[in-house]
């Protein structure tokens, strides 16, 4: 299990987890909104790993998340979706990469979000929960099924960070 080197000198060593999850690729600057979507608050007490504004050759910069202990579900990797549309999810299994997920920002998103419209059906009657068509994936912008009002980027951001 000796860790490789694989990059040059400006490569940042990171430590490896025994099980868990890498999210990376992640829009940089949005680490820790991408951990307050998975209700990760770093005192669960497991290994986590936080790197922000790393070079990248994909994107420009990126961020770069590392969970130990925890395998995201695919309602959490739409989650992710909805503010990190590049990101990358490997299953880490016995210090290796189990298998990886790109996220693939679906055509439409039910629950996790509100309409931003306070009049709309799904904010005023139970039961019926929120329903959007994606009507752009990167930002993620979002249109009501029911009452048509877009629901902005900046809106869904607001809403996850403040609702979790
Ligand atoms: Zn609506």
């Amino acid at each position: 299990m000796t860790p490789k080197s694989s990059g040059g000198p400006r490569e940042l060593s990171v430590q490896k987890i025994k099980g868990g999850t890498v999210i990376d690729h992640i829009t940089a600057g949005y680490a820790l909104a991408v951990l307050q979507i998975l209700g990760i608050t770093g005192r669960e007490g497991d290994i986590l790993l936080v790197a922000m504004n790393m070079q990248s050759k994909r994107l420009k910069k990126k961020d770069l998340v590392k969970v130990e202990g925890r395998e995201l579900t695919t309602e959490e990797i739409n989650r992710i979706a909805l503010v990190a549309p590049k990101a990358t999810i490997n299953i880490i299994r016995d210090f290796k990469v189990h298998h990886k997920e790109r996220i693939a920002v679906p055509d439409v998103i039910e629950g996790i979000v509100h309409c931003a419209n306070p009049s709309c059906i799904t904010n005023n009657e139970r039961g019926i929960s929120s329903s959007f068509n994606v009507v752009q994936r990167n930002p993620v912008t979002l249109r009501c099924t029911y009452c048509k009002q877009i629901t902005s980027h900046d809106q869904i951001i607001n809403q996850l960070l403040g609702e979790s």
